[in-house]
């Protein structure tokens, strides 16, 4: 009766830790650590104002919310910035996501957007993404790859093209 009892605490506490905000499905160390920070020391948390182009967007498998700001100079990312709250993963891809496309040109913009898709889809891409390879762990977690594609979403919404709807 002592080891059934053991048992079951463990795995309220395992449930717990599941539901944490800051929970990061990511089994790697490093990889783990880059999320983190990203979570704990967002980039461009802050609306950029004035937008030329503001993208609300929120997955209700988790509760998360981002708004994400824009201003395009001559075709050029020339500023952004998000807002929201939600898990760890979510947030820490929008703060890398600002980091990753500030001064892009908007086809590049949405060209890395399209491969941080396929990464996160286990399909084939064209080059390592430096930072943002932290988060294809998640895949091993899939009920938490919307987490991480939201803010990449809503930025191929920004830049007029179909975001959720094209592959979800
Ligand atoms: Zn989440």
């Amino acid at each position: 009766m002592a080891a059934a009892s053991l048992a079951l605490r463990r795995l309220d506490y395992d449930e717990t830790a599941m539901t944490s905000p800051a929970f990061t499905p990511v089994d790697d160390d490093l990889y783990r650590e880059i999320i983190l920070d990203h979570y704990r020391n967002p980039r461009r948390k802050r609306a950029v104002i004035p937008a030329d182009r503001t993208v609300a967007a929120n997955n209700p498998l988790c509760g998360d919310e981002i708004d994400l700001t824009l201003r395009l100079i001559d075709g050029v990312v020339a500023d952004i910035g998000f807002e929201g709250r939600g898990c760890s993963i979510s947030q820490a891809s929008a703060s890398m996501l600002c980091d990753a496309v500030s001064g892009l040109e908007t086809a590049s913009a949405a060209q890395l957007a399209h491969e941080f898709r396929s990464m996160m889809q286990g399909e084939p891409r064209g080059a390592d993404l430096g930072d943002l390879e932290a988060l294809a762990g998640v895949r091993a977690y899939p009920v938490r790859v919307k987490c991480a594609t939201l803010a990449w979403n809503a930025l191929l919404e920004a830049l007029g093209e179909p975001g959720e709807a094209a592959r979800g």
